[in-house]
């Protein structure tokens, strides 16, 4: 297998064979006619699954309820359009060897398995998902990599979702992050948390705690899922010395408000202690272009966040660049450079100011230099 193909037979949509359809199932869902229709073919081409708790919170009387948008097909993810892409942010560009992508010089992402708890329809990895678990040869290349590598100081647990896996993997995975020296912290992906918070055990925390930095990487994308349950879970992984924070995806009707976005900051951080670390904006990957929102929408919500809620909760709003080039942060800037040392500055409320810098002797002549 080519290098950089490592990750991609995964993606072969022959290869995939969609995860069960749990949905199919289950008659007494009141899905609506169009849902119904669209369920058995998407079905055809990308996996379903919604757990038990999760499916719970939706409110069937909304059309539009976040949980049921983010979890239940529709047609539109059958949609593609020219210019979108099976590897949207070119996890396979950077793949030395199968399961691991290196594109940041000091951490590496691992995909312990390619399966998840819940299948959401936005994901940006749609297309890898389903087919492949756990597979501990593979691990051991990719550790193999990681300890040749003294330049890797953080591995990036992701996939699927690391979560579901049984904890006897996981306390290997754990171990086995802890035996490469230079390695100084271990980071957790994954949306257990939020669609299945039982899984959170003691007996999961036990495999995870590690002699290194822990951080757990959360997924909640509008508040209706934080609940008592997914703060109990949160708080056990906090209560063990993780460090938590969380992503979210920008997606066009379920959490392109303001409201919402202050609403879910604030809480992930009031409550759950869940400190907001980036929201995403949506990638170019077939089948999600329904969630898209502009990118122009995605900065003046930012602009009304920036200042109207604490520090603590504000998000960095980034783009993963096509093609394996990485992640930017897309703004919105609040700063131009009129002349050397001159800045023009936007306050958050929209005036102009301008700011001159005064250098102490020693910065002035490093300038003149
Ligand atoms: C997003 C990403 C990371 C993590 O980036 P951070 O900015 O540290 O969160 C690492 N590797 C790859 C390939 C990524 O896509
Ligand atoms: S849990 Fe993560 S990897 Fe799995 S479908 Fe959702 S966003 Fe994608």
């Amino acid at each position: 297998m080519p290098e950089s193909q490592a990750n991609s037979k995964n993606r072969d949509h022959k290869s995939c064979s969609p995860a069960p359809a749990r949905l199919r199932n289950r008659p007494t869902l009141p899905l609506s006619d169009q849902e119904r229709v669209a369920l058995p073919q998407v079905e055809m081409t990308y996996p379903v699954k919604i757990p038990q708790y999760y499916l719970n919170l939706i409110d069937w009387t909304d059309p539009d309820d976040p949980i049921r948008l983010q979890t239940i097909p529709q047609l539109q993810e059958l949609v593609w359009h020219d210019g979108e892409l099976p590897d949207p942010i070119g996890d396979d560009a950077h793949s030395p060897v199968p399961r691991l992508t290196h594109r940041y010089p000091d951490r590496v992402l691992l995909f312990p398995t390619f399966k998840c708890a819940v299948y959401c329809r936005h994901c940006f990895r749609k297309e890898s998902l389903g087919a492949l678990g756990f597979e501990a040869g593979e691990m051991e290349q990719a550790f193999h990599y990681i300890s040749e590598h003294p330049e890797v100081q953080e591995v990036i647990l992701t996939g699927g979702d690391p979560l579901i896996l049984p904890d006897a993997n996981l306390l290997y995975l754990r171990q086995r992050v802890e035996q490469i020296r230079h390695v100084r912290m271990l980071r957790i992906h994954t949306r257990v948390p939020v669609v299945v918070p039982s899984r959170v055990t003691p007996q999961l925390i036990d495999a995870l705690k590690a002699s290194i930095m822990v951080s757990v990487v959360t997924h909640f994308n509008h508040p209706k899922e934080i609940t008592e349950a997914s703060a109990a879970a949160c708080g056990a992984l906090r209560a063990a010395g993780f460090m938590l924070l969380n992503q979210t995806v920008l997606l066009r009707g379920v959490n392109d408000n303001v409201q919402t976005l202050q609403t879910l900051c604030r809480e992930l951080v009031y409550r759950l202690g869940v400190k907001p670390y980036y929201i995403h904006h949506c990638d170019l990957t077939r089948g999600v272009s329904h969630f898209r929102t502009r990118v122009e929408d995605g900065l003046a919500l930012m602009r009304q966040l920036r200042g109207f809620i604490s520090g603590v909760a504000l998000p960095t709003y980034v783009l993963d660049l096509p093609g394996g080039k990485g992640k930017i942060p897309l703004g919105p800037g609040y700063v131009q450079q009129l002349s050397d040392g001159t800045w023009l500055c936007r306050t958050v409320r929209g005036e102009s100011v301008t700011y001159r810098e005064i250098l102490g002797e020693a910065a002035m002549a490093s300038v003149a230099r």
